[in-house]
């Protein structure tokens, strides 16, 4: 018998193939609302003037060559991540709790720290993983490959196009003690709804209650808010409050760095001795997945957070980012609302923030959006605000007010 006859064939990832699609249309007009990367306002990838710096920097440094990285990647990188995401002075990092590993982008981040946790982490019965209702669809096949089950917890109001506090507090609450959920940072996907600063407080207090652990996912700093420190707020609360978490770190968006595969995980523990038993472990397991991070984007980012100058003028890199995704945010609702009467309330596509947004449009209507506007979005509504720019937004605002009406 043929040796594979019984590997089914697995269907396509639902985002790639929209952009196969997308790009296979010739309708001069058609929008790509699926895939979840920046565009400037020509709808051309971005490179940010702060990289473009910092890689005529390496090209002309002498001193680099192609050796390995250490295990646990290059120790400029990661200490100075650290420093981003936790804040400069953050006691966790001077006490030297924290441990931090340079992964395959925030994909590698999450699947070593769910891989540690697969190994090491003390769970309650089955090793389950709370997840939001909606996530990050890779989120699910991520835990399911280490053997971590998968476990929706509420999140997402269909009625209010928000948050759904409620059944958030209550499924913290339901959970055993010491469940694992894992938190968007900021920016969630695919919805674009985060909790205010005061609902986090909430959530943190049920979350010391129950001693449950935080898995922070964190694939957009900066680029939420266009502000490094307010997009962090919640992992530095948490942190603040003593509770156990650990933070995966993508500088793909934040960065424009996508296809460089740059980010880290962070495990901040209790003290130091800890730390270093939990990153003797977190090498052991790199070693066997990869063994050594690639240097270049590690290299970049590095000279960008540890240069005062290249740093100063990255914040405004991603100021020009964020701004434009809110400055879209701010026309599509007045275009809907002001010109075209749109019927129904719009006020989440202002309210929402990061690259996402759900439109609250149902899966026929996103249907008819791809089929008879070729507008590429995915079947839940969401539509990422970085493919709009000032040329397509009316005819995005028209196609979806006809769905609507
Ligand atoms: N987590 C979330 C929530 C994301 O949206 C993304 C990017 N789509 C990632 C992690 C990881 O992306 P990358 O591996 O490119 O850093």
């Amino acid at each position: 018998a043929e040796l594979w006859q019984d590997v089914p064939l697995a269907p396509p990832d639902s985002i790639f193939q929209l952009t196969a699609a997308y790009k296979a249309d010739t309708f001069p007009q058609k929008v790509n609302l699926g895939v979840g990367a920046y565009r400037d306002d020509n709808n051309k990838p971005w490179i940010l003037p702060v990289v473009k710096k910092a890689t005529s920097i390496l090209l002309n440094d002498e001193t680099l060559d192609h050796e390995y990285l250490p295990i646990t990647g290059l120790a400029d990188f990661t200490s100075a991540a650290a420093k981003l995401i936790l804040g400069a002075d953050s006691p966790a990092i001077k006490e030297g709790r924290t441990v931090s590993v340079q992964t395959i982008s925030g994909t590698g981040a999450n699947h070593l720290g769910a891989l540690f946790l697969s190994r090491f982490y003390k769970f309650n019965g089955t090793p389950k993983v709370y997840l939001s209702n909606p996530t990050w669809a890779n989120h699910h096949a991520i835990f399911r490959n280490v053997g971590i089950e998968p476990v929706d917890y509420a999140y997402y109001d269909p009625k209010t196009i928000g948050l759904d506090l409620n059944g958030f507090i209550e499924a913290l609450n339901n959970a055993p003690e010491r469940s694992v959920f894992l938190l968007h940072a900021c920016a969630h996907n695919p919805t674009g709804v985060d909790p205010t600063q005061e609902q986090w407080k909430e959530i943190a207090k049920v979350i010391a209650a129950k001693k449950h652990y935080s898995f922070f996912d964190c694939a957009y700093q900066g680029f939420a808010s266009g502000d490094l420190d307010k997009d962090a707020w919640a992992v530095r609360y948490f942190v603040a409050q003593g509770l156990p978490l650990l933070v995966c770190q993508s500088f793909a968006k934040n960065a424009g760095l996508y296809g460089e595969r740059v980010g880290a995980l962070h495990v901040v523990s209790a003290d130091q001795e800890t730390a270093n038993r939990v990153k003797s472990q977190l090498s052991v397991l790199q070693r066997s997945e990869i063994s050594n991070p690639p240097s270049h984007g590690a290299r970049l980012v590095s000279l960008i957070l540890n240069n005062p100058e290249l740093f100063e003028e990255w914040k405004r890199d991603i100021q020009t980012m964020a701004g434009r995704i809110i400055e879209m945010r701010k026309e599509l609702h007045r275009l809907l609302t002001e010109e075209l009467h749109t019927p129904g309330n719009w006020d989440h596509i202002v309210n929402q923030i990061g690259m996402f947004s759900f439109t609250g449009i149902s899966p026929k209507q996103s249907k008819e959006l791809v089929e008879k506007s070729h507008v590429y979005l995915t079947g839940n509504g969401r539509i990422s605000m970085a493919g709009l720019n000032s040329k397509n937004i009316r005819y995005f605002a028209s196609e979806l007010d006809k769905v609507v009406q």
